[in-house]
């Protein structure tokens, strides 16, 4: 039963071959026997998973249909979910329970998916590796000497290994697409503003959007259709129409211009990413689209951009995080003071911490032109370079990540090396685009990704191409050993 895609699932429900029921238990017993070897979640919600696949089952045999109606699927643990532990992968919030359901769940939830559980994640989604999580590294199913990517890499590990078809995510420099590309996922960061972000514990909010993770282009098509729309609670959201995405799947690739940046084919990518980028585009050749070079001469700035723009915003949103009026709180505080230091610096990882004080500074007075209105500047050239080349072309198309995911410990005492393996996603949070990642094939038998941009509101226009490349190619059906 583990096998199946959340499409295969649907027609599998609505064929009555097996009941939510039947299903959500397998998976369960599934999670109970595999997980413990990559800790891809933080908590399960076996109740709440079966009253809600009861209750799925109910409205099918009432003659309610849906691609979602009694799907299994687990919410990173950035989601609010009424009632349940809610800890964004940080001992400040181990014991903060939410009041209330983050708008995706809540609408995936009305669409009836079952929630089998949260996922782990790298701290307040600080991170590339998922190491930063205060209930442990996630392994990488690949590899279990490897990371899964991050922050989202509990849901990529978890759907990776099949403990479940399909997960929510949230990308804010790359946090959904680059853990597909380590575990052979596809995911899409969806246009900014396209998926509420109410309810979501915010990292960098101009950045953070969530979106799904899957093992194919359709399953995103499906999940993203359940979390989009417009949201009167989410200042940021865009009252824009959901197009159908799973109709968008089989329009034909012919005459599609496929921009291709020079600058990404440097120096610090691993020649064999290069060649396996190059196979992906002859692919999408064959089936009709037309290859153009294109330039993003701005992109050498992104990197120290983003990482002042995202502290700064950080060390903004995590001051609600006092010891005062929900979290982590320090025992027999002294004072006033040694309460806030004490809670914070007892609650905080390191990498959390040190977010706060770089963003802090360059928030600060003094240094507030220097830095924080410099990298506001160069997002605009960013942004720019892409609205330039997509006069040109309608997708743009590279690496995911200069390199497969790399071994557990190899990069965290070097917080800069694990900065600059974001090199190819951040730019699109920096400008608001939409990007997805899909399978492209293996480099010493890890996964690697191809990722696809497309101009604002076009993730249609992605899963598109996304699903026609996965029609001709096998790469995203292959499964890593032992799961
Ligand atoms: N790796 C990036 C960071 O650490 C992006 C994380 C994310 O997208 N949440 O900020």
């Amino acid at each position: 039963m583990h096998h199946m895609t959340l499409a295969e699932i649907a027609r599998g429900l609505a064929d009555k071959k097996f009941s939510s029921e039947e299903l959500t238990q397998a998976l369960l017993a599934r999670i109970a026997q595999l997980d413990p070897q990559l800790n891809s979640f933080i908590s399960l919600t076996e109740e709440l998973a079966l009253s809600q696949a009861k209750a799925a089952d109910a409205r099918r045999a009432n003659g309610e249909s849906g691609a979602l109606l009694g799907a299994p699927i687990a919410h990173k643990d950035l989601f609010c979910t009424q009632g349940i532990r809610t800890s964004c992968g940080s001992k400040m919030l181990d014991n903060f329970k939410a009041p209330y359901d983050a708008t995706v769940v809540a609408k995936l939830a009305a669409a009836g998916a079952v929630t089998l559980g949260k996922t782990n994640m790298d701290e307040f989604a600080m991170g590339s590796a998922n190491e930063s999580s205060y209930y442990g590294a996630v392994k990488n199913p690949w590899n279990l000497e490897h990371v899964p990517g991050g922050s989202s890499g509990g849901s990529a590990a978890a759907v990776a290994a099949r403990l479940l078809p399909a997960a929510t995510a949230t990308d804010t420099g790359g946090s959904i697409r680059q853990p597909a590309a380590f575990t052979n996922l596809t995911g899409l960061k969806p246009t900014y503003g396209r998926v509420s972000r109410w309810g979501m514990i915010a990292y960098a909010s101009s950045l953070d959007q969530g979106g799904p993770l899957a093992r194919t282009a359709e399953d995103c098509a499906i999940l993203l259709q359940g979390m989009a729309g417009f949201d009167p609670n989410d200042s940021t959201s865009i009252d824009e129409p959901v197009p159908d995405y799973s109709a968008s799947l089989n329009g034909s690739l012919q005459g599609l211009r496929i921009g291709v940046p020079k600058e990404y084919f440097s120096a610090g990518l691993d020649p064999r990413i290069a060649e396996l980028t190059h196979n992906s585009i002859k692919e999408l050749e064959k089936l009709g689209a037309v290859i153009k070079p294109i330039s993003l001469p701005n992109m050498q700035h992104a990197i120290p951009a983003y990482y002042v723009i995202a502290p700064a915003e950080a060390s903004s949103n995590l001051s609600r995080f006092d010891g005062v009026r929900f979290g982590y709180r320090c025992e027999n505080p002294d004072n006033l003071m040694d309460l806030y230091k004490r809670s914070r610096g007892e609650g905080f990882g390191a990498e959390v911490q040190r977010r706060i004080m770089v963003g802090a500074y360059a928030l600060s007075a003094g240094y507030y032109d220097a830095y924080y209105l410099k990298a506001q500047k160069i997002r605009r050239l960013v942004k720019n370079d892409f609205m330039a080349a997509f006069n040109e072309v309608d997708i743009i198309l590279g690496p995911t990540t200069p390199n497969p995911a790399w071994k557990l410990g190899a990069k965290s005492s070097d917080p800069v090396a694990e900065y600059l393996e974001d090199v190819y996603t951040i730019t699109a949070n920096l400008a608001g685009l939409p990007g997805l990642s899909m399978p492209a094939g293996f480099v010493d038998g890890l996964p690697v990704g191809v990722q696809l941009l497309a101009p604002y509101f076009q993730e249609g226009r992605l899963l598109n191409v996304a699903h026609q490349y996965q029609l001709n190619t096998d790469w995203h059906t292959r499964t890593p050993t032992g799961f």
